[in-house]
Order: C-alpha cells, then sequence, then structure tokens
C-alpha cells in the first residue's frame, strides 16, 4: 500500500467557453484565477485554473474550454460531482447567491451527516458544497466574504458500474485510501493524515456509459509532495499491472497518468514547483503565459483564443 498520496491535487474538466467559464469561477464562486495558460498539448485551448490565493495543491478547479463544444452526456465511468468544502453556516449564503445568478440544478441534502448543497456549472457539470471544519485559508473575492468562502476542495464522486467500482475501490486502497464509511450505494474513501481534500466516493450505479463533453470531467489529480516520491508511486502502479505515462513537464507541476479500472483517468501531480514559478503571487493569473515550447506561437494564439473580460 502506498504512503505518498496526500489527497485531490486538481480536477479538470472541460466547457464550452472561456468567458463564461471565468465568470462562473471567479465572480459566482468567488475563487481566483491562478493561472491562464494553454492546454500543452493542443495549444490552441485554453488551459484555466482557479483556486485559492496561490493555488494550493487540493483547491484548484481547472479547465479545457473548447469554444461551442457540445455537452457531455451524464453515465457511468466519470466523475459525477466534485465538491468543495464551505464552512458550518454557509450554506444559506451560497443558496441565495447561486439562485441570485441563476445557477441550475440547486439541490439541498445531506450526505455522510453533512449538509450538502449540490448544483451545476455553466455546462451542467455537477459540483457540490460540503459544510464542514476546514482551517484551509480561502481567497476572498469582493462578493463572497471571508466567513462563507471556499475552502478548496473536500472530495470527487465517481460514479461508477459495480465491476469497475470494485475494482476501483482496491485500486484506492493500494493508493493509500481507507475505506471509511458507507451511505446507500456510495462508498467513502479517504487517505489518513492526508490534506483536508483526502475523500474520494464511489457511487455505484447501474448505468450506460457516460459520454465527455462540455461540463464533463476530463481527469482527476492526486497530490504527491515531489518528483521522488511520484517516482515511487509510478513504479508501484507499474508493478500492479497499470500503464502510466513517462512524467510530463506541466511547468507547474509534474504529471504521471494512467486509466483507473472505472474508466476515469487518473493523474498523479506533484505539489512542487507551484503556480508563482512564473508570476508574483499577486498577479497570478492575470497574463497569459505560454510554456517554452509553445511561446513562439504567441502572436497566433492571442489573437485564436477567446477573449476574457474579467
Ligand atoms: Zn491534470
Amino acid at each position: 500500500m502506498l504512503t505518498q498520496i496526500n489527497g485531490l491535487h486538481h480536477v479538470t474538466s472541460l466547457a464550452s467557453g472561456a468567458q463564461d467559464n471565468n465568470a462562473f469561477f471567479t465572480k459566482t464562486l468567488g475563487l481566483r484565477r491562478v493561472k491562464k495558460t494553454v492546454n500543452f498539448d493542443a495549444p490552441d485551448v485554453y488551459h484555466l485554473y482557479y483556486g485559492d490565493e496561490t493555488g494550493s495543491p487540493g483547491s484548484v478547479m481547472t479547465y479545457f474550454p473548447f469554444p461551442g463544444a457540445r455537452r457531455g452526456r451524464s453515465g457511468s465511468g466519470e466523475v459525477a460531482t466534485t465538491a468543495f468544502t464551505v464552512p458550518k453556516d454557509a450554506l444559506p449564503f451560497w443558496e441565495q447567491r447561486l439562485a441570485d445568478h441563476k445557477v441550475a440544478g440547486l439541490q439541498k441534502g445531506s450526505r455522510f451527516g453533512a449538509d450538502v448543497l449540490a448544483f451545476q456549472g455553466p455546462d451542467g457539470d455537477g459540483f457540490a458544497l460540503v459544510t464542514g471544519d476546514d482551517e484551509r485559508s480561502p481567497w476572498v473575492s469582493q462578493d463572497v466574504p471571508e466567513e462563507v468562502a471556499i475552502r478548496g476542495f473536500h472530495s470527487a464522486d465517481m460514479r461508477l458500474a459495480p465491476r469497475g467500482a470494485a475494482a476501483s475501490a482496491e485500486l484506492l486502497r493500494f493508493m493509500g485510501y481507507e475505506t471509511a464509511e458507507r451511505d446507500g450505494n456510495v462508498t467513502r474513501f479517504q487517505v489518513p493524515g492526508g490534506t483536508a481534500a483526502n475523500v474520494i466516493d464511489i457511487s455505484e450505479v447501474d448505468a450506460p456509459q457516460a459520454d465527455q463533453g462540455a461540463g464533463s470531467v476530463h481527469h482527476i489529480a492526486f497530490s504527491v509532495d515531489n518528483r521522488e516520491k511520484q517516482l515511487e508511486v509510478r513504479r508501484a502502479l507499474m508493478d500492479t499491472g497499470y500503464q502510466v505515462t513517462p512524467v510530463i513537464d506541466r511547468d507547474y507541476f509534474w504529471a504521471i497518468y494512467f486509466r483507473s479500472p472505472g474508466g476515469v483517468l487518473f493523474e498523479v501531480a506533484t505539489n512542487e514547483p507551484g503556480f508563482d514559478r512564473d508570476e508574483d503571487t499577486a498577479h497570478l493569473g492575470e497574463a497569459l503565459k505560454l510554456p517554452s515550447q509553445h511561446e513562439h506561437l504567441r502572436g497566433r494564439l492571442e489573437e485564436l483564443l477567446e477573449p476574457i473580460h474579467d
């Protein structure tokens, strides 16, 4: 069993438009855009990162916006819901705010004893706010005061068919997660001694395979402290029979990827070097940053990419 994984690092999804996506995360949810760059593998598409002040691992929601992309169809084999933690008494504020902003899919409920407010992102993305005690400092924006602001990720909920669910549970245990609780068809996994973003839920469903599109999660990334621990994880996964990519330099972290048995793409990302690698913390996310291999495309990309008005 591995001990290097701390919890979630980031969650990356697909969107249909950069402007709407940016407005939703920075204005409606009050997160900070911590990086404006491009998809390193397809540089004519943005890669936008939203999180806390510095983009701490465990706080960062990221997007590839493909202009006009059709919506995904939800089903099994995907991350159905990404949940953020908010303070205990914050849900009435959010209920009002999300309703005022005409956010779709608002639904109050509870899971594992905590109050939950489910809602949808601009492309039908599945999100939830979960109440809890959380020591993390939030990014504070104009309209979202500190006492109610999002602290970072709480969990990701994978919706899986029974076989994938069983195999994914085994994988999570191998990665250092322990079965914490069960609530109906949902099993909760937690890294003991992990970060505040150390929860993964598996919802076992009997549903057709999801069809990825705008609003779908593309992959979830797990955090390790450094490259050394990442190599240990990579080796252990490969020894267990997983096909894992070589280590890839993503400028702000190092990444390896592999497909989990339930169909969800997993990444393991390092906490180093972080988003202040090429911008001051005070100005994170303001300029279009390009990796050195794509810097020669800057003129063309600045014309091609949808303008984002903050
Ligand atoms: Zn990633």
